[in-house]
């Protein structure tokens, strides 16, 4: 029996929702509020907070390292290629302006990748060096990238080659969604956890969402930002789930370690946080095993990033790991661009970002706001 004050206030009719409180979902939500005041938008979140990889991720505020940006080139032809690292630069720099980079934790240390002396890899990636810096120039109007291989001892690393980009930075992705939350809620839309969302159906002149408490909430109209979780409420979608497997070390007394690393075309990737090291990757090793929306660790996989930490970060250092954990990020079935499109005339899928979404999320967001609100 619901009050006068409860459906006037907490109702149930919305002109538009949104299914997933991560970064793409939340300024979705923030997008469709400036662009239509009018309008009532509402948040559903399945966890008790944001609960995907926007808060399980590595805090990267990066837009590729050399290896990854010549993948992408060879795999999805150099112009795509080069439109995803503008989308992720402009994402970057929108990003900061609109949560201020105090209330994210931004840190302008640096990006760096990383090589095995002489290794296949870094003889590929030397050869094109020059001709990457010349095709990102149309974006920077600049070389992003310069070998510092002479950094490598002062930052404690055993490595051979060290790539530099001075443009790439560290979020604290904690305070990053506390504080995009907080503006959400702030510009008035609505945003309520323990809301599993069980499916959904366009009527024609409007969307039921069914929870999976048993409720219906309508909306004239949705966005689908359930990344990686997304095959669950579209079977069809060609977004597969990807895990990536995470460690952090106890604080290690004169940690040399800052800034962001990434190795072999990403695959891997590390970052000082707080005296400590953060690392992650390795799904590469276990693609069927790791292609699962389920959390948890593998030994296969930690005992890698156990082994690169004693090797390779953490030479001759004595360390512990003070915590493991996983996230699920959302992967196209043949690599590309994260999805935003119509799945019926009323519901927008925005899904699909990939490893690096820290950059792109405002970015997709605004896309889906502008196609829903059309
Ligand atoms: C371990 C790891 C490290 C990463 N490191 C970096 C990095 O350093 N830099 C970088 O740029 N990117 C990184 N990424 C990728 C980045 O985190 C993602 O691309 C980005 O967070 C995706 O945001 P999203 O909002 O689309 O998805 P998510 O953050 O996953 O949000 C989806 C939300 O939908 C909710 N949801 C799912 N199903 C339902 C349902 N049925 N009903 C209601 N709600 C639902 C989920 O709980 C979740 O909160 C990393 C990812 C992982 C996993």
């Amino acid at each position: 029996m619901e009050s006068i004050w409860e459906q006037t206030s907490f109702g149930r009719n919305y002109d538009l929702a949104v299914v997933g409180a991560g970064i793409t979902g939340l300024f979705t939500a923030l997008h469709l509020r400036r662009k239509y005041p009018e309008r009532s938008v509402l948040v559903l979140e399945r966890g008790p907070h944001p609960s995907g990889a926007s808060v399980k991720n590595a805090g990267f505020a990066c837009f590729g390292s050399p290896s990854e940006l010549l993948h992408d080139i060879d795999t999805e032809g150099e112009a795509a290629a080069l439109h995803r690292v503008e989308e992720r630069w402009r994402g970057l720099t929108e990003l900061r302006e609109t949560l201020g980079d105090a209330a994210i934790g931004f840190e302008a240390v640096g990006g760096y990748e990383l090589f095995a002396k002489d290794s296949l890899l870094y003889t590929r990636v030397a050869k094109r060096f020059d001709a990457l810096n010349a095709a990102l120039h149309g974006i920077f109007k600049k070389n992003v990238f310069t070998w510092t291989d002479q950094r490598t001892p002062e930052l404690g690393l055993h490595a051979g080659h060290l790539a530099w980009n001075p443009l790439e930075g560290a979020v604290d992705s904690g305070m990053l969604m506390r504080a995009l939350l907080a503006k959400v809620q702030g510009e008035g839309a609505d945003v309520r956890f323990n809301a599993p969302v069980g499916s959904w159906e366009d009527h024609g002149t409007g969307v039921a969402i069914q929870l999976a408490s048993g409720a219906t909430v309508k909306a004239a109209r949705a966005v689908v930002a359930t990344n990686g979780y997304t095959r669950d409420l579209i079977p069809a979608t060609d977004i597969l789930p990807g895990r990536g497997q995470v460690v952090l070390t106890s604080p290690i007394p004169g940690l040399q370690l800052k800034g962001t690393f990434h190795k072999d075309e990403g695959f891997y990737y590390f970052r000082h946080y707080q005296g400590r090291v953060l690392l992650g990757g390795g799904r590469h090793l276990d693609k069927p095993g790791e292609t699962t929306t389920e959390e948890g660790t593998t030994p296969q996989i930690q005992n890698v990033l156990e082994e690169l930490l004693r090797n390779t970060i953490l030479p001759g250092r004595e360390f512990s790991i003070e915590k493991r954990w996983s996230g699920i990020m959302g992967f196209r079935k043949h690599g590309g661009p994260p999805v935003v499109e119509h799945l019926t005339p009323n519901v927008v899928v925005a899904a699909g970002l990939g490893g690096i979404g820290v950059a792109i999320g405002i970015r997709v967001a605004r896309q889906a706001a502008e196609l829903v609100g059309n």
